[in-house]
């Protein structure tokens, strides 16, 4: 839509007084464009993610391993800002790792491509935009000296897949798009609980406690406001909640959290739990999956 407001306008300038229109709207475009949040890097000991703010809650990740400087991007919906992170940088861009193939997260494939010839774009369905290599669980590949697994998480679309970044040394990471949120799951558009369950409980739940979760939207405070719905006694989720507000206070990201953090206070990573079994009145984790789920899609903080 800004886009196509940003292409629109030039036409309009004929006068002074419209040549002084476009000049202001183009900067408010520009301006509220990727504006969500402040652009932040995390430095690890072998690799660089810079947070990159998308649309009006979305995330792309700029992966930079540290010894080659050879770089990926996750989900470049915004292929200008990208090109502009990575001349940045320095860093020789070399991948594009797609979650899925929702237009918010593929969207920019096509045209980054374009910009940077020669990119691998991975992803797990082909209705992936631009798609050169389609993968599928366990699948592996490198960024430099960074190895890629891919693990297959389908639910919110059918070939959604998770990228799990790792090497001796350096602390993993795993890009989950709109399948785990920090505090919350994607929707179910394409899949089932048992698949949500499979996805959360046993592909990602058995990543090390340590795993960094970089996740596709800023859907935070939201998401913690519902977890504190469903277990209100849970001191977790309030602690997280303050913090997420203070962060957000300030148009800071709340990512990246990590896989030992989510069983905290992530109530669709603990449908395994007491708390959460009680509260769906199941002894089914996979029913109360189903339950918490269709409760988030009604729920009004
Ligand atoms: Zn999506």
């Amino acid at each position: 839509m800004f886009r196509a407001l940003f292409r629109a306008l030039p036409g309009k300038v004929s006068n002074g007084l419209t040549a002084t229109y476009f000049t202001v709207s183009a900067w408010a475009t520009v301006g509220f464009r990727g504006a969500h949040s402040v652009s932040q890097s995390d430095t690890y000991p072998k690799m660089k993610v810079h947070i990159l703010p998308a649309l009006s809650d979305n995330y792309m990740y700029l992966i930079v391993d540290e010894a080659t400087k050879e770089a990926a991007i996750v989900d470049p919906v915004e292929p200008d800002k990208v090109v502009r992170a990575v001349s940045q940088e320095g860093v020789k861009l070399t991948s594009v790792l797609t979650t899925h193939h929702h237009w918010d997260h593929a969207g920019g494939n096509a045209n980054l491509v374009k910009q940077v010839p020669g990119l691998t774009v991975y992803g797990g369905d082909d209705r992936i935009d631009a798609l050169t290599k389609k993968v599928s669980h366990g699948d592996k590949f490198s960024i430099g000296q960074l190895n890629v697994k891919c693990l297959f998480t389908p639910c919110h679309t059918a070939g959604h897949i998770c990228y799990f970044v790792e090497s001796p040394g350096n602390t993993p990471a795993v890009f989950t798009g709109d399948t785990l949120f920090i505090g919350g799951c994607g929707r179910f558009f394409e899949g089932t609980p048992d698949q949500m369950h499979k996805a959360l409980i046993d592909t990602l739940g058995n990543l090390p406690p340590e795993t960094k979760v970089y996740c596709g939207h800023e859907y935070t405070v939201a998401n913690l406001k519902f977890a504190q719905h469903v277990e209100p006694d849970n001191q977790h989720i309030q602690s997280k909640i303050s913090w997420s507000q203070q962060k957000r206070s300030k148009q800071e990201p709340t990512v990246p959290s990590t896989i030992g953090e989510e069983k905290l206070f992530n109530p669709f990573m603990r449908v395994i739990e007491p708390s959460i079994l009680k509260h769906a009145n199941t002894q089914d984790s996979i029913k109360a999956m189903e339950f918490v789920r269709r409760e988030k899609d009604s729920f009004k903080a």
